[in-house]
């Protein structure tokens, strides 16, 4: 199992006598400790831009959170997506995937959790009273993967009972851990998906540094849906690497042989999308890579995605072989437009 053991951690004065601060120190005995007065001022050096990333994510910062602990997610004009919300409960995560869009996103790529747990609680509760009967989706993996630090901060075994008492409400956890001991010991609830972003071997290898193989990705999933929960599958980012399609098929078929389908909520496809100043980062830390070769193009939300046909091919052939495997899962595109949408809804619904 993957388990966090930073080399330092940087604790904000202010949350020093945190229940939660005082938790994972008691996990991380005899670790570095720096104390600071605001997590987005740490500055770590190194020689090169990747250099700095390696090292930051060698760290973990606990921190409050400043500013909003719920936040609403609308999909900008030209994207298809319904209004959900995300509980922003860390920044960054340990992993170091090529195509993150968290490397140009945040002052510094230290990890950092949010142990204000109760504030936070208390204003999801506020969203969730809100909405009364009506339906409404909790991400907790936008900014931070959902369960990486989870076996620290233990927040899992606060969401979960919440959401459970809101059956209206659905909590999505999307994650590339192993980190799932949490899941396992408490009582699963209908309303709550675990999602695992499971990748081809070769881009695990080739792209996402420090994540759990894909072998050990369905071997957690297997276990949560043995503990009675319900699974996501996210195919995203979809890269396009050489004979994409075969390692695309293959995995599906391991997936569709290892995991419960009936427990499968979702299969959502995305493709490799970003911003242009991601690419400076991606090019400075690894100058030979082969992420951003092929044809993408702007889109309506300024992001660069894979040509249109292109990418709608490759949802259309993914899409089959996930029809052929199983008729009835509910399969969905991430960050898509309608045009896209249209021309594949045909092999996806
Ligand atoms: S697991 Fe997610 S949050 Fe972490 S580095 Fe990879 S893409 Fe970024």
């Amino acid at each position: 199992m993957h388990k966090l053991q930073p080399k330092k951690i940087f604790i904000e004065k202010d949350v020093v006598n945190s229940p939660v601060t005082r938790q994972i120190l008691d996990k991380l005995p005899d670790i570095t400790v720096e104390y600071i007065d605001d997590y987005r001022s740490i500055k770590v050096d190194g020689r090169t831009t990747d250099d700095v990333f390696k090292k930051s994510k060698e760290c973990l910062a606990i921190a409050g959170k400043k500013g909003e602990l719920v936040k609403q997610f609308r999909c900008r004009d030209g994207i298809v997506g319904d209004t959900e919300y995300f509980i922003s409960h860390g920044n960054n995560c340990s992993f170091d995937c090529d195509y993150c869009f968290l490397q140009c996103y945040f002052d510094n790529a230290v990890p950092t959790v949010f142990v204000n747990h109760d504030e936070m609680l208390d204003d999801i509760k506020d969203v969730l009273l809100a909405a009364g009967d009506k339906k409404i989706v909790f991400h907790a993996g936008e900014l931070c993967d959902a369960m990486a630090f989870d076996d620290l901060t233990g927040l899992s075994c606060k969401l979960i009972p919440l959401f459970s008492e809101y059956p209206n409400a659905r909590l999505e956890l999307r994650t590339k851990t192993t980190t799932v001991e949490n899941l396992l010991n408490i009582k699963a609830a209908d309303n709550i998906v675990v999602s695992w972003t499971f990748s081809p071997q070769v881009i695990v290898d080739t792209h996402e540094h420090k994540t759990p193989s894909l072998e050990q990705r369905i071997r957690a999933a297997e276990d949560v849906q043995a503990a009675g929960y319900n699974v996501g599958i996210c195919l995203d980012p979809i890269i396009l690497c050489d004979d994409w399609f075969d390692h695309y098929k293959t995995m599906l078929e391991i997936l569709f042989e290892r995991l419960n389908i009936e427990m499968v909520k979702f299969i959502s496809l995305g493709g490799f999308r970003y911003l242009s100043s991601l690419t400076r980062v991606i090019r400075e830390r690894d100058p030979q890579t082969n992420l951003l070769l092929g044809e993408f193009v702007p889109c309506v939300d300024g992001k660069y995605r894979y040509f249109r046909p292109t990418r709608a091919e490759a949802y259309k052939e993914i899409g089959k072989v996930i029809r052929e495997l199983a008729k009835d899962v509910k399969i969905s595109l991430c960050m898509e437009t309608p045009e896209v949408w249209n021309s594949v809804k045909d092999v996806l619904r």
